[in-house]
This record gives structure tokens, C-alpha cells and sequence, in this order.
């Protein structure tokens, strides 16, 4: 029988977890969603990582995957939570780095790379105009060919924006150097840092009218402890936390709480903008007519003081709204069978 204190049914929407292991980085970006920096001095501890990737394996979930800041400065912590994880079974283990351990000595990144491929299933290196600021091209293109050697999946992420810290120019700096290499491009949005920069290099080309939640059912855990029901980069400055994993189990946080409802309404792509036409035109919150992503929306609206009082009856309605919809449809589907 399922657990009383979570439903799989009733929050299917998280499937991952993303443990930020320490708000310290080699970089200070300007456009850095956390606020990282040299200076960041919090780090999780390793017996509390472990627990929760015990709970994440017991809930299921099918991938864990460990950042930062910058993991790698942390890299005994990153590598035992990252083995602990394959141990439990966790089929996806993934990193997101800068990649500065790219210019580490040849026997360093030789063994950093296979102590990797026995234990990782993917390694994303953020590069872009601003981490170029602080990281050469050639440590990431180094720690990249490190890990194609060893046959362990690897991409490249950019952010665009407008003008000469674009990705077109800065993909267009890389010439031939950049060929035969997996980028993924995405819109920089203004939170974090970020929210310091002219507003106008911002590409808000989607129209909030149909723009939606990408949550990808990804928890994220900060090095103090904090869960945040996404992995948005803006969430540590929304009012949408979960509460503490040090004070409770990651499934007592799951279940039943307000921001819980909450996520599923907004993971919901149609709850999604019918709330945000609610948020826009009934608790008159100015929202831009476009946006570069659902989060930039999400960031607009849970970031007003007492928003979470003030949407709690909207979001009682909403959730059961979605949960009589989601009854009709499994009703409608056993009847056309
Ligand atoms: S964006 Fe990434 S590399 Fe840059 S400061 Fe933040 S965590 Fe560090
Ligand atoms: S749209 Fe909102 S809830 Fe969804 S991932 Fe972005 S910030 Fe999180």
C-alpha cells in the first residue's frame, strides 16, 4: 500500500534531485541565479547527502544529480555522494560545472575523468561569455575531450541574450574550435545577479499566454539544507521553499503542504497560465506581455511579500479543480477501453 504521507499518484511531478553541494565557486558571474562566489562558505555535509539520496532511491526517483557552485571545489564530497547514489541504484548521476578542472595537471584530470566514468551518467559544463570571464574556453574544451575520451556524456551550456555577450557571437567566437561539440542553448532570465543587468538584454520572446512550467520534476536541496520544489535558478529568492531536510524527511516535506498544491497547479501547463492571468489581472501584479521562460513569470509573482496568503484560496480551488480533471480523465479512459 502506498505511503499515506506520499502519494506517488498525487505528486508525480518530481522524479530527480539536485543537491547543490556548496555555494562557493572559482567564478562570480554576473548573471549568477545563486549568487555564487568565491567567498560562498556553506557546504552540505556528506552524511546529509547521503541520507537523501537514500530517500530519493526509496521514493523512487531516477536521477540525482550534484552542482554548486562549483562541485568540483568540493570534489571528495561530489564523488562519494555521486558513488553512494550508483551504489542505491539511482540510475541517472549527473554534474553541472564550469569546468575549470579543465586545467588541472594531466595525471589530476586523468584520474578526475575516470573516477567520473565509473560513477556518472551525464556532466554538463555551463560556458558562455560570462563564465568565460573567469574560465578559459580551452580548461572547458580540456575537461570535455577528458570526458569524451572516456566515453561519458558531456554538454556545453550558453546563455543568449542580446548583444555582444549573446550566444551567436560568443558560439561564432569559438570557430572551429567549437565544432563536433553538444551546445544547448537557453534564454538568460533575470534573477539572481542577473536581476542587476540593463533589462533590455534579456530575450523575452515568449508570449506569457502560452508559455508554461518546465519544472522536469527536479527537487533542489541547498548546501544549508533548504528544499526547493525546482531547480529554477531563481527559486532561492522565490517564497516557494518546502521547508528544511534538516528538520524533517524529504517525503514529510512532499506531502500536503501549500507550496506543494502550488507546484502542482503550476506543473500543470493550462493551471499554469490561467493562474498567472489570475496573478496579472486580479492581484494586479505587472507582468511584461513577453517573458523568456514560465520561470521568469513564476519569479515575478513569488517574490511579492504575503503571496502565498494571499493565492491560498485561488490555489485550494485550482488544485482541486486539477484533481477532479485529472479523475475525469481517468475515468474517461477506463470507460474507452
Ligand atoms: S553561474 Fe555557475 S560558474 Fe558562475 S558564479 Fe554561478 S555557480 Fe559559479
Ligand atoms: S516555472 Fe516556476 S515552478 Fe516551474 S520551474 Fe520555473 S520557477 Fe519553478
Amino acid at each position: 500500500m502506498a505511503s499515506p504521507r506520499y502519494s506517488k499518484e498525487k505528486y508525480m511531478v518530481y522524479r530527480g534531485l539536485t543537491l547543490m553541494l556548496t555555494n562557493r565557486c572559482n567564478a562570480s558571474c554576473a548573471f549568477c541565479g545563486l549568487r555564487c562566489g568565491p567567498s560562498g562558505d556553506q557546504v552540505m555535509s556528506l552524511s546529509l547527502g547521503r541520507r537523501l539520496i537514500d530517500e530519493a532511491a526509496a521514493l523512487g526517483f531516477e536521477r540525482v544529480g550534484v552542482t554548486g557552485g562549483e562541485p568540483f571545489l568540493v570534489p571528495n564530497l561530489m564523488f562519494e555522494l555521486l558513488e553512494y547514489a550508483k551504489e542505491v541504484g539511482i540510475p541517472k548521476r549527473t554534474v553541472a560545472t564550469n569546468g575549470f578542472w579543465g586545467s588541472w595537471s594531466e595525471e589530476k584530470l586523468e584520474e578526475a575523468a575516470e573516477r567520473l566514468k565509473a560513477c556518472v551518467t551525464h556532466v554538463s559544463v555551463s560556458h558562455d561569455a560570462f563564465h568565460a570571464e573567469y574560465v578559459p574556453t580551452e580548461s572547458v574544451f580540456r575537461a570535455a575531450d577528458a570526458l569524451a575520451e572516456k566515453k561519458i556524456e558531456c554538454s556545453i551550456h550558453v546563455a543568449d541574450l542580446y548583444g555582444e555577450k549573446g550566444a551567436g557571437p560568443f558560439m561564432a567566437s569559438l570557430a572551429e574550435r567549437g565544432m563536433y561539440r553538444v551546445f544547448s542553448v537557453y534564454p538568460l532570465a533575470p534573477y539572481g545577479r542577473a536581476e542587476d543587468l540593463p533589462r533590455e538584454i534579456f530575450i523575452r520572446s515568449e508570449s506569457w499566454d502560452t508559455t508554461s512550467c518546465n519544472t522536469c520534476g527536479i527537487l533542489a536541496v541547498s548546501p544549508d539544507g533548504t528544499l526547493f520544489p525546482c531547480c529554477s535558478l531563481g527559486s532561492q529568492d522565490m517564497k516557494l521553499c518546502l521547508g528544511n531536510v534538516n528538520t524533517s524527511s524529504l517525503s514529510g516535506l512532499l506531502a500536503g503542504t501549500r507550496e506543494m498544491q502550488v507546484m502542482n497547479v503550476l506543473s500543470d501547463p493550462e493551471s499554469f497560465r490561467d493562474f498567472m492571468r489570475y496573478a496579472k489581472e486580479e492581484l494586479g501584479i505587472e507582468l511584461p506581455e513577453k517573458v523568456s521562460c514560465g520561470c521568469d513569470l513564476c519569479y515575478l509573482v513569488f517574490r511579492q511579500a504575503g503571496i502565498m496568503e494571499r493565492i491560498q484560496a485561488y490555489m485550494e480551488r485550482a488544485y482541486g479543480n486539477l484533481l477532479l480533471k485529472a479523475l475525469f480523465k481517468k475515468v474517461g479512459g477506463e470507460q474507452d477501453k
